[in-house]
């Protein structure tokens, strides 16, 4: 096979890719056969890659307002008014809000600007809406945000457990490699879902839980476990520290019967799925968006871990819980600290590790404490405690809870600068800044999937107009606040190799996440990588990150179910589409994938559209606290009754309704601070 071997735009499956330009701005996409996330595979999106290649709606120059500007001159401002602002009002007067489609070296300069010379961690990311109650529920079980698993792990497993995953359509690779261990060795598989969606309607057993009850499902898988003498006590005694009390009265209100009915599943099937997982020490539970975007999203992880620690399903091959990331570099902007939560390298703002980083760093300016999580950071923004405000790579006037409320902050807002690839989206209306960002197969960089490959992004076509990557664009600005030699990078590769260095900094192997070897490669090693997974089979040898070398069971309890609202009767539960990717500026550029959903529809039970006057195909108006939007209603029985469903993907550019941004609340589960995007208190009406 031939073509430049890179790493897919979009989702956190990480499918090698080799593409070969053809032209100008033309280029054949296959699957890299030598990649191990996708082993030559592809699914629709990756496959129709080189439909979105063109230059249609890009931003070509950097624009000051709606004039055209060079580059000295734009960056010139965006480095003073930060200056200024941060001069006048204090370094948390300021803020970043990035992205997991930033390449690892983007990240990691927009991160070390921030946290270390600017003084603040008001540096967040979209990844907080997609995994971060993940990365919460790991610190507090593990120790460090490792996940425990890799792709391997699906084909040896005797039993996969999908939790709030539709992976058939949201990472359709992984899916493939579930069904051909299906196909080749039997292996059953469980989808724990509210909606009856295209994973489940295939799975051996299908629970459609009352949204919201994944802590009491888990518990009481545990307790079953616990009386069929599936707990691991020799594991737990040697390897887990157990709190005090973890135990009493474990089994109250958790048997098979009140779980069913908390749940309000069929008995008969609550026990399938139980005997099943107690009878099957290789299991495997991929977990995703259905878990993590919960307000109550870290108990719920920490609920799986716990009954994957307690019957020692963990650092074995085929037995892990495995938290799969929504983006192509969501683990690689945790690897470098990008959310406002962790400092760098898997540290967090310890006192130790200000100094270790500072030191390292050689910063002037350290961040000694967390900063704003994203609802809060636009939160801020609106009360005009943050002054001056850089987007990278985002689109938060759609993505973000209340997207109504995060446009009428940022209009209000007295400096906004987006670097981005399109030139206009429904958050750079608002930029005094624009600045033309390199795109997917313009720019080089790392990025890390969801079992921990990092794997290289490479450019295969030139960069158009003035486009610049963001590495770039981050260095140009910190060198004209002042700080020359912190950022006199010229190439990706010295950023890579900063970032490994800084791993393995006074990293007495107390912290896994470390990439010692990749510190000393030159250029060449950069240019030559070959995809590697760090951290080999973390927990194979039951040591944990933690003081005592022990990872930790963690109480959760069920938060108590709340009754719906009269005036807001419906639940409203948001996800994707198989062939569209967050607000569509690369997806909606290719004809074929808008086959496959040409509008959003918003999907109702049938009892609810014949009590509602619900037509299905007709129109209706979906409403919340926060707003409202028009769809086309589709009646499906895949739907429970009461719930709603609309996808998160258009926007004022692609539609005039099927604004689901608009709906739900900015609320956020209160340890991981990611929204709970999956329960908004909703009304429908027919217009
Ligand atoms: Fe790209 Fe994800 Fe599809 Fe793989 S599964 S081709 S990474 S969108």
């Amino acid at each position: 096979m031939t073509g430049i071997r890179t790493t897919c735009a979009y989702c956190g499956v990480g499918c090698g890719i080799l593409a070969t330009p053809t032209g100008a701005r033309t280029a054949t996409i296959a699957g890299d056969p030598d990649h191990p996330a996708n082993r030559g595979r592809l699914c629709s999106k990756g496959t129709h890659l080189g439909e979105t290649i063109g230059l249609d709606q890009r931003l070509l120059t950097p624009m000051i307002g709606r004039r055209r500007a060079s580059w000295d001159k734009a960056l010139d401002l965006v480095a003073k008014r930060f200056r200024d602002t941060i001069a006048q009002h204090g370094p948390n007067s300021v803020a970043f809000y990035v992205s997991g489609q930033l390449l690892t070296e983007d990240y990691y300069v927009a991160n070390k600007l921030m946290k270390g010379f600017i003084g603040s961690a008001n540096i967040d990311t979209n990844s907080r809406l997609c995994m971060s109650s993940a990365v919460a529920g790991h610190v507090r079980a593990f120790g460090e945000d490792i996940v425990p698993a890799r792709y391997e792990d699906l084909d040896a497993a005797d039993l996969i457990v999908l939790v709030g995953s539709n992976t058939a359509w949201c990472h359709p690779i992984v899916y493939q490699r579930i069904q051909a261990a299906r196909a080749a060795r039997g292996t059953t598989l469980v989808v724990i879902d509210p909606r009856r969606t295209e994973t489940a309607d295939e799975a051996d057993l299908h629970l459609a839980i009352r949204p919201g009850t994944d802590v009491a499902l888990m518990h009481g898988l545990l307790a079953w476990a616990r009386a069929a003498g599936v707990v691991d006590d020799a594991f737990l005694a040697a390897h887990v520290a157990t709190p005090a009390g973890f135990w009493d009265g474990f089994e109250e209100g958790s048997d098979l019967w009140s779980t069913a009915r908390t749940c309000d599943v069929a008995p008969d099937d609550l026990r399938r799925f139980f005997d099943l997982f107690a009878a099957t020490p290789r299991t495997v539970t991929i977990f995703s968006q259905g878990v993590n975007q919960s307000l109550a999203g870290t108990d719920q992880v920490n609920a799986i871990l716990n009954v994957h620690l307690a019957t020692g399903r963990i650092g074995k091959p085929g037995a892990a819980p495995f938290s799969i990331t929504g983006q192509p570099n969501a683990m690689g902007g945790r690897e470098v600290g990008g959310l406002a939560t962790t400092l760098a390298a898997h540290m967090d703002f310890a006192p130790d590790n200000v100094a270790r980083v500072g030191r390292f760093w050689a910063a002037p300016n350290m961040a000694t404490r967390p900063g704003l999580k994203a609802i809060d950071l636009f939160r801020e923004l609106g009360h005009g405690r943050i002054k001056a405000l850089w987007v990278m790579a985002t689109n938060p006037a759609v993505s973000m809870p209340d997207a109504g409320g995060v446009r009428e902050a940022l209009a209000r807002c007295p400096f906004v600068v987006v670097s981005d690839v399109i030139a206009d989206t429904d958050t750079s209306v608002h930029a005094h800044v624009r600045l033309p960002a390199a795109a997917w197969g313009e720019k080089d960089g790392t990025v890390t999937n969801s079992d921990r490959t990092i794997s290289r992004q490479r450019a295969f076509l030139p960069l158009p107009g003035d486009a610049r990557p963001d590495w770039w664009i981050v260095t140009q600005v910190a060198r004209r606040m002042g700080w020359k030699t912190a950022f006199a990078y010229d190439r990706p590769a010295e950023i890579w190799r900063e970032h490994c260095r800084l791993s393995a900094y006074e990293n007495d192997g107390s912290r896994l996440f470390a990439l010692p070897g990749h510190a000393a490669g030159g250029n060449a090693a950069y240019d030559a990588m070959q995809p590697f997974r760090w951290g080999g089979t973390p927990f194979a040898d039951g040591r944990f990150p933690t003081p005592d070398g022990r990872a930790r069971l963690v109480p959760v309890t069920q938060k108590p179910l709340v009754a719906p609202l009269a005036e807001w009767p419906m639940t409203l539960n948001t996800g994707r589409y198989r062939d569209q990717w967050h607000s569509m500026t690369r997806t909606g550029l290719s004809p074929r994938l808008a086959r496959h959903r040409e509008e959003p529809l918003v999907e109702v039970h049938p009892d609810d559209a014949a009590r509602l006057a619900l037509q299905d195909g007709g129109l209706a108006r979906v409403a919340t606290a926060q707003g409202d939007s028009l769809f086309r209603v589709a009646v499906v029985a895949t739907q429970r009754a009461g719930e709603l469903f609309t996808p998160i993907h258009w926007t004022d550019r692609t539609a005039t309704g099927g604004r689901t941004g608009l709906l739900p609340r900015p609320l956020a589960d209160p340890i991981s601070g990611q929204p709970g995007f999956k329960s908004t208190p909703a009304r429908i009406a027919p217009v």
